[in-house]
């Protein structure tokens, strides 16, 4: 191969070589092993990555038909649902946000958002294009959502058509308690929306014994997968709102309807073409959620949220959420005095291959955010995290009890024996 075009093939106008842009002479980045511990991705579990290598099938092949099948019945034990619609989005987590909104709103619905952090903040932004009438309830970011002011607004808004809220707050590591804002949402005959990107498989979740409609998640956080997935469900009742509409959804890619005969059992109308491979590593993802099982699961993520916790105190900083509403697959640390941010997840990143989050919005600089999640919700990342955390700071000039952090740690797991 030339990199110009020979003389012969060289015409006249476009085609001609003085006229071809050169191609580039780049040196492959190649990417290496991180422990991500940030809000996610996730590290992939090397069965997931192996799955996704397999060959690719058409989206119409019948055994990818059957593989559609099987994702659907181990995402629904993943949701604890029942739901026929349950299914993944080609896409990540916000993609199936916006399905949630654009489908369950048509314009002037009014919709209530409980926001204690950046991606009910998101909600809130989605539902204004959607043209929806929102009502905006607001807590302290760090804070659960308080359904007293849920109970509140629905008696203040009788009209209300949905409830939407984030159960796990990425941004802030806050766990809200879904039950009891989906039952309220449900006494007030309102549909709900609950976004479960990080807790999904990290904490306990049951869509239907809680009665959620609509609920979604992202491929990159618990379950270990790649990003580009999102796991959603939806309840017959939102389907059958969905039904009723009487404007088409916004979305002609996200349209629920149209998602509907694409992932149906019987009559697979052609939508868009299915990421085959990551479906694969989804599946794989999924088994090994079903081979572990959830409350195991649930357990392992709230073990070494303890042991990552009783090690950050024991270095002397200071958690941002209170005990009680600490997510489990995320932590937010506050950043010492006089520490550089950015400074610390540098060296985290280049000298000990740890990835951890920064803060965001009103969070940015004050915080940092350590995910533990999926695969890496494990004694070995939380050990190593406040190895890496310890040395780093100590360097920077942090006033530490050096070499505690560990011990605190190690002596969580040690009368835990057996969890780890
Ligand atoms: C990560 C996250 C999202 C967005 O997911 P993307 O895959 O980044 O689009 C939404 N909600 C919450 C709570 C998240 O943590």
């Amino acid at each position: 191969m030339t990199d110009r075009l020979s003389a012969a093939t060289s015409t006249a106008g476009h085609n001609r070589h003085d006229t071809l842009i050169p191609r580039p002479r780049i040196q492959p980045v190649s990417p290496v092993e991180r422990l991500l511990l940030g809000p996610g991705p996730t590290s992939v579990h090397p069965r997931v990555l192996g799955a996704t290598a397999a060959p690719t099938v058409s989206h119409i092949d019948p055994i990818f038909i059957s593989i559609m099948e099987e994702v659907k019945e181990l995402l629904r034990y993943a949701f604890q649902t029942e739901n026929a619609f349950t299914v993944p989005i080609s896409g990540p987590g916000s993609a199936a946000m916006e399905a949630s909104f654009v489908n369950l709103l048509e314009p002037g619905d009014k919709v209530i958002i409980c926001r204690n952090g950046v991606f009910g903040n998101r909600m809130v932004q989605i539902a204004e294009r959607c043209r929806a009438v929102v009502v905006a309830i607001d807590d302290e970011w760090g804070e659960p959502v308080d359904p007293e002011k849920l109970r509140q607004a629905l008696q203040a808004h009788p009209d209300s058509k949905v409830v939407a809220f984030v159960h796990a707050e990425t941004s802030t590591g806050v766990l809200s308690d879904a039950e009891a804002l989906s039952a309220l949402a449900r006494e007030a005959g309102c549909l709900t929306i609950v976004d479960t990107v990080t807790s999904l498989v990290g904490v306990p979740l049951f869509i239907d014994a809680w009665g959620i409609d609509v609920a979604y998640s992202g491929s990159q956080k618990c379950l270990s997968c790649p990003p580009g997935l999102s796991p959603t469900t939806f309840s017959k009742a939102a389907i059958d709102r969905i039904r009723a509409r009487q404007t088409p959804a916004q979305s002609w890619f996200l349209d629920v309807g149209l998602l509907l005969s694409y992932w149906s059992d019987d009559s697979r109308v052609y939508h868009h073409t299915a990421p085959v491979n990551a479906i694969y590593g989804l599946r794989e993802a999924l088994l090994m959620v079903a081979e572990e099982e959830l409350p195991a699961a649930w357990s392992r993520h709230s073990l070494h949220q303890r042991a990552l916790s009783v090690g950050l105190e024991a270095l002397g900083l200071e958690l941002l959420v209170a005990e009680r509403y600490r997510l489990a697959p995320l932590t937010t640390v506050r950043i010492p005095a006089n520490i550089a941010d950015k400074t610390v997840r540098a060296h985290l990143l280049d000298r000990f291959g740890i990835e951890i989050g920064a803060g965001l919005g009103p969070l940015a600089g004050k915080v940092w955010r350590i995910g533990l999640m999926g695969k890496n919700s494990a004694s070995t990342s939380v050990l190593r995290c406040l190895e890496a955390l310890n040395a780093v700071l100590i360097e920077l000039g942090a006033d530490l009890a050096q070499g505690i952090a560990v011990e605190r740690a190690e002596s969580l797991y040690r009368s835990n024996a057996g969890s780890r």
